[in-house]
């Protein structure tokens, strides 16, 4: 078959949030490229560049087919003149040049190893590597003062940069289950992030909990946290209260993309079967759990959510990061309304639009419904 017979009829829609991007998609040569080239981006802080190519790489994954030759790609939108210029390269050379010295680059490595410790972001990474430490166990060797998160960071490393499985995301699932049901009767439990929408690793499991009854979620987490504690699940815990309801500038308008939810980044202590261990723990450089043991360290984030607020909550902390930014630019830029993982606002008529599901939500929002499994942007 010619490429041609591939062009998809239908023109390509421009926001990521009214196409369908399944997980598996057929050109990941391309966006894997283009997300170095994003991630590098991010790592000088220069957020407009990153998003434009991983818009690119976006659109690219939603394509039905595997991409061979330029002139595929010329009703598509996103794919800027650098994009289009590092896909051309790829295309006719096997490789970008500017994506393997990025790669090779000492910089970006550096960056990437640093930034990879839990509770280290850009700016400490890109500090530390101006003053020439290059990973975490240059950290230790010249005694770097280190915050809690970022010493357990340190300290579970290895493990926390071990993808967690699906098998292992539905064991936690069931202890947090467990767990907040004996905290609060009749609460719900929902996997959100990447497992919900059917990866098989993810870099942590994410936890959404509410109550049908409106208040009974208040200062639900501590409680949470403490029976968690009683169990010697929790290697390290950070939780932030609620900051919704005293906040002054209107729900829909947070001062960041973070929202108030009640909520705790937490590393547990899940135990692993023998085998499983015995392979992980030779590796085990920087954690200090020794041989004999038969746990790992995981990422978990909990987030309580009022009833009221639980669809979009759901929605905001399903993903992927794209598929959001993209919903709330959609809102903003066609529609005149605001959307968080709170609320969503409607400037024409200046109230507030109710949902009690992501579908409702879709439709307040002129978008055809796309399920979780097709948000992987
Ligand atoms: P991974 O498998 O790497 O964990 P993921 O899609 O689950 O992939 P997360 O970083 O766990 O990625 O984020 C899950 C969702 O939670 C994303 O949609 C993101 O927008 C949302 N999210 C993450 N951190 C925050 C935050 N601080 N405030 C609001 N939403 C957040
Ligand atoms: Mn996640
Ligand atoms: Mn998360």
């Amino acid at each position: 078959m010619k490429p041609s017979d591939f062009t998809p009829a239908v023109k390509m829609k421009s926001y990521a949030c009214q196409r369908r991007t399944p997980l598996k998609h057929h050109n990941l040569f391309l966006t894997d490229a283009l997300e170095t080239l994003a991630q590098n981006a991010e790592f000088s802080e220069n957020e407009g560049r990153s998003v434009a190519f991983r818009r690119s790489a976006s659109v690219l994954k939603a394509l039905p087919h595997v991409v061979r030759a330029m002139d595929e790609l010329k009703d598509l939108p996103c794919l800027g003149e650098h994009s289009l210029r590092v896909i051309k390269e790829i295309l006719e050379d096997g490789t970008s040049s500017e994506v393997e010295s990025t790669r090779q680059s000492e910089q970006f490595q550096a960056m990437k190893a640093l930034t990879g410790i839990f509770g280290v972001g850009v700016r400490t990474a890109d500090r530390w590597f101006r003053e020439g430490l290059r990973s975490p166990l240059d950290l230790i060797h010249t005694g770097q003062k280190l915050n809690h998160a970022q010493q357990a960071g340190v300290q579970y490393y290895k493990d926390l940069n071990t993808p967690v499985t699906k098998k292992e995301a539905v064991v936690i699932s069931d202890i947090v289950e467990k767990t907040v049901k004996a905290v609060l009767p009749g609460a719900i439990i929902t996997l959100t992030g990447g497992f919900r929408r059917g990866k098989e690793v993810g870099h942590d499991v994410d936890f959404l909990i509410t109550h049908p009854e409106e208040g009974a979620e208040e200062r639900l987490m501590p409680k949470i946290v403490n029976c968690l504690e009683d169990q010697g699940l929790l290697l390290y815990q950070k939780t932030t209260v609620n900051s919704y309801l005293e906040s002054k500038d209107g729900p829909a308008r947070p001062a960041s993309n973070m929202d108030r939810f009640e909520r705790c980044f937490s590393i547990f202590k899940l135990e692993v079967d023998s085998e499983t261990h015995a392979e992980g723990s030779l590796s085990n450089s920087c954690s200090t759990h020794h041989s004999g043991s038969t746990w790992r360290a995981v990422r978990v984030d909990l987030v309580v959510s009022p009833y009221s607020q639980f669809a979009f909550a759901t929605l905001g902390w399903t993903g992927s990061k794209l598929f959001e930014r993209e919903l709330r630019r959609w809102a903003g830029q066609e529609k005149a309304m605001s959307l968080s993982s709170h609320a969503l606002y409607d400037s024409k008529q200046q109230r507030y639009l109710r949902a009690n599901s992501e579908e409702e939500i879709f439709t307040h929002l002129g978008l055809e419904y796309i399920p979780p499994s097709e948000r992987n942007a």
